[in-house]
């Protein structure tokens, strides 16, 4: 088998067994890199040099048998984690040249275990996206493709440089972060795993803010086992992340030999919205199948207010974006447009730093949060998200887990959904009450539609509760035996 095909576990594996080194591994995966980026755009910056430095000093531990966790294993960072010394522009113009002098806390955990660093991944501009093109570095390019038809198809987002690398079997893994599905999203649009944990379980330090009551980091990679190894790595309580959760960190892999047997699996009725695809549908009913098989309770159950999750959201998360972004002043760092005074040089460098979707969330988190009408939006949007966090907590009386569709679609051509703001918006329609409510949700591929696109499934569990959102997803990911390969998947 080719390197590049292996998965993280098998790959570790053999480095432990010196039957590859970390820098033959590194060096598949740079040719991998080097063979399908023009194709795919899933990096923005690349660091070559980084890696093959990595890769030596992990040969150098794993020869003297004091291998760390992830020694030697080449793995691809969304480019919203600062990396010291590392460009990381957050898919902005507003970044484009910044250099952090500091390095955020999940990929220095990362580095501390030895792993390798390919470069940073393309993304949806300050990750505000569900499709990838306000990259202000071009979109992403999903590796997968319909048989009959040429248009290039979106990796989904905001993650989607992180989805289409993995897929690509461009890295083992990747970093994702997920704020309203950007992690389980892009997952499900290219046929990977990817986990978002409860808020607070991943450090948010370091990492370029978009809504800080929703963002979370999260691992993307071929299989759940792959996904809980590298978890186990990125999670942990940091006194640097004021949300940061003090929960001692499990052995996240070892719920993988757990069984379903005798969980009770919600299935929330709500989730069944018009306009459905009947293939998204009939696999949703496949994967509780294959959970009762395993000895698992199927249950509907109900989550009433799920209806005002995205507009909830969509007030929520701008309101928090405004205030977030309101840094990019060109005072302290980033772009500056040189202006006669203060209050034109603010104007010409947020106009020229931003793209238009940003701006647009900009000037509604502006909207929602200004006087007058703050009650009247974001006050009430909080109500709503506590009758959200409610609802699921009722079910979680009667159920361990849900399962739901990830997304209400399979990937779509680059270029589609794109004039009106509202369409793109309702793509995440199923991955926004978890991230509202702060659960630990988690995407598997599970089968294809008719053109052989990837769809996923989505398992939402309790706070904290990684480990049962594992050993289902596990469960799913074995009866599913998704083997599909993307058309443009890297050949050695
Ligand atoms: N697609 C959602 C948005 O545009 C979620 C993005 C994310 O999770 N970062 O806000």
């Amino acid at each position: 088998m080719s390197l590049t095909d292996l998965t993280l576990a098998e790959a570790r594996k053999k480095l432990r067994a010196r039957e590859v080194s970390a820098r033959e591994l590194t060096e598949a995966h740079l040719r991998a890199i080097e063979a399908l980026q023009p194709k795919l755009n899933a990096f923005i910056t690349l660091t070559p040099e980084l890696a093959l430095a990595q890769a030596k000093a992990a040969d150098e531990r794993l020869a003297r048998g004091e291998a760390l966790p992830l020694d030697g294993l080449p793995l691809a960072i969304k480019d919203l984690f600062c990396t010291e010394g590392v460009r990381t522009t957050a898919a902005s113009r507003m970044l484009e040249n910044f250099i952090p002098p500091y390095e955020s806390t999940v990929t220095a955990k990362l580095k501390a275990a030895g792993a390798v660093f390919l470069g940073k991944t393309n993304l949806d501009e300050f990750a505000m996206g569900s499709s990838n093109i306000t990259s202000a570095f071009g979109p992403a390019v999903s590796p997968w493709q319909r048989p009959d038809d040429p248009r290039p198809l979106t990796p989904g987002g905001s993650s989607g440089g992180s989805a289409a690398a993995v897929a690509a079997r461009l890295a083992l893994g990747a970093t994702g972060t997920d704020t309203g599905g950007s992690i389980r999203q892009p997952a499900a649009f290219c046929g990977i795993a990817g986990i978002k944990p409860t808020y607070g379980r991943c450090s948010r330090y370091g990492i370029v803010a978009f809504a800080s009551s929703l963002d979370q980091a999260g691992p993307m990679a071929r299989t759940v086992e792959d996904c809980a190894i590298l978890l186990e790595v990125m999670a942990g309580f940091d006194p640097k992340d004021s949300t940061s959760a003090e929960e001692p960190v499990p052995p996240f892999a070892e719920a993988l030999k757990r069984s379903v047997r005798g969980l009770r699996i919600g299935i929330p009725k709500e989730y069944r919205v018009e306009g459905m695809p009947p293939e998204i549908l009939a696999l949703w009913e496949k994967g509780a199948a294959w959970l009762e098989t395993a000895g698992a309770e199927i249950r509907e159950v109900s989550l009433p207010h799920t209806p005002h999750a995205l507009p909830t959201y969509y007030i929520v998360a701008p309101a928090e974006c405004s205030s977030n972004l309101a840094r990019y002043d060109g005072v302290r760092y980033g772009l500056r447009v040189p202006a006669e005074d203060l209050t034109e040089m603010y104007e010409k460098t947020r106009a020229a730093g931003f793209g238009a979707e940003v701006k647009r969330r900009i000037l509604i988190g502006t909207y929602v949060l200004s006087a007058g009408y703050y009650d009247a939006y974001y006050l009430r949007a909080q109500k709503v998200r506590s009758l959200i966090l409610r609802d699921f907590t009722e079910a979680f009386r009667e159920v361990d887990a849900l399962l739901t569709p990830t997304a209400p679609s399979a990937a779509f051509p680059l270029g589609e959904k794109m004039d009106d703001p509202v369409t793109m918006y309702l793509n995440d329609v199923f991955t926004v009450p978890a991230s509202l409510a702060g659960l630990p949700a988690l995407s598997v591929p599970c089968g294809t539609d008719a053109q052989g696109l990837p769809l996923g499934l989505q398992v939402i569990g309790r706070p904290f509760d990684e480990e049962g959102i594992i050993a289902v997803g596990r469960a799913l990911e074995e009866s599913a035996g998704f083997a599909a390969r993307p058309a443009l998947a890297a050949q050695e």
